[in-house]
């Protein structure tokens, strides 16, 4: 087997390194950035980290910030019409990985002709082409955006969350730098930091995982596993704030050079249709999906639990696989997971959405990389078992 592996050409990586942004942009010779960015960005004066440097160095940076939680189809577009309304020769992605999606998205839209829509370039398409490089500055830990060949985008008209694949979508530069985590309230800390360890645990037990991949996986799950839980109690904890941001840069260029797998199919409908925040959805699924695929890549997930750090080399793969379950589902009580119903979420919509959203999560292709594969209604199955 070959593998394919793909990572930004430049990663600078460190407390503070975020006033390195002028230098970088100036190693590939870019100077007019359009940044994209959330409104809490804005209006907390946290993006003033980004454009204070840019302004000592001279660099004139405008502004999109009209991003939304789970990057839309409409504002990718919005914002490709402020890109091509301005002479820009790059797009600076800044917070969450909403914010650096829909900067990859726009540059991929952007290479188009007018009047394109996102959804012509859903797996399987491949979105090879983007307008301008993208440098991708993550301020949560994490997606993993920041090192990754995906974007996701909602299709407004469907409610879809597709996944969007292809070179066009990673960035030239990424610029990791834990000290921009710690504003991350805990709710988020938990929900990001769970979404970085299912990028990790997935992209281990995937059918496309390979040897290079299973090493940023393993390291992120060393990472993950043993600083999780403080950086959620702990929001000033420099360590574990470091830490977490690099094992979530880390299981990005993991699953990015594996793949997700079915957790991460099931959740992005759940996100679609009910609007759960993308980790938290991952966390609702993780414990339940772990165990249907358990006992047919069992060496890899017990190895797995050896890495976050709750077995032992001496424990065997059955008692290590049975550690990790524990595991997962002591995480979700102490970082405070609902289930579905908890959140909210109403029996009669989530039982009628069942099927579609089966049918959704088969479609992202991502169920297809799990050790055990599902049909659709093994998936709805598997929606009902984590639902209360
Ligand atoms: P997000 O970007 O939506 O941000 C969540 C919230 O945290 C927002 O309110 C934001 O303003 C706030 N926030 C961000 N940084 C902060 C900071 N430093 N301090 C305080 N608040 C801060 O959430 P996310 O979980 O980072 O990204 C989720 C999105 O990323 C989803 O759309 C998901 O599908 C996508 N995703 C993409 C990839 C990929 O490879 N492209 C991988 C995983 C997830």
């Amino acid at each position: 087997m070959t593998a394919t592996i793909v990572s930004p050409r430049l990663m600078r990586i460190g407390g503070g390194s975020v006033d390195q942004i002028a230098e970088v942009l100036g190693l590939f010779g870019l100077s007019r950035p359009l940044v994209v960015t959330d409104p809490w960005m804005v209006s907390s004066g946290t993006v003033s980290r980004l454009l204070d440097p840019l302004v000592r160095a001279d660099i004139v940076a405008a502004v999109f910030s009209e991003t939304v939680p789970d990057p839309t189809d409409t504002v990718v577009e919005a914002g490709v019409a402020a890109f091509r309304a301005g002479n820009y020769d790059c797009l600076i992605g800044f917070g969450g990985g909403s914010p650096m999606d829909t900067a990859k998205a726009m540059g991929i839209l952007a290479a188009a002709e007018p009047g394109a829509k996102m959804r012509a370039f859903k797996v399987p398409a491949q979105a090879d082409r983007a307008a301008v490089p993208v440098i991708c500055i993550p301020t949560t830990a994490g997606t993993g955006s920041e090192a990754t060949r995906f974007t996701v985008i909602t299709d407004t008209e469907t409610e879809e969350k597709m996944l969007i694949a292809g070179l066009g979508a990673l960035p030239l530069a990424a610029i990791v730098d834990y000290e921009l985590t710690y504003s991350v309230p805990p709710r988020t800390t938990a929900d990001t930091g769970i979404d970085s360890l299912t990028h990790a645990l997935e992209a281990y037990v995937s059918k496309r995982a390979n040897p290079h991949a299973d090493s940023l996986a393993l390291s992120a799950m060393r990472l993950i596993g043993r600083h999780l839980r403080i950086a959620f109690r702990q929001p000033n904890n420099a360590a574990a704030r470091e830490a977490m941001m690099l094992g979530a840069m880390q299981a990005g260029l993991a699953f990015s050079n594996s793949s997700v797998a079915l957790v991460h199919g099931m959740s992005r409908p759940i996100g679609a249709h009910f609007h759960v925040p993308h980790g938290l959805s991952n966390a609702m699924l993780l414990p339940a999906v772990t165990e249907y695929g358990l006992n047919d890549a069992l060496p890899r997930y017990a190895e797995a639990a050896r890495a976050i750090g709750v077995a032992t080399k001496e424990d065997a793969d059955q008692v290590a696989g049975s550690k990790l379950l524990e595991e997962l589902r002591e995480l979700n009580q102490e970082l405070g997971v609902p289930t579905p119903a908890d959140y909210g979420i109403g029996a009669a919509k989530w039982e009628g959405l069942l099927p579609l959203m089966a049918q959704q999560a088969l479609a992202s292709g991502s169920p297809a990389n799990n050790p055990r594969v599902p049909d659709a209604a093994e998936i709805v199955a598997l929606y009902r078992r984590v639902y209360a």
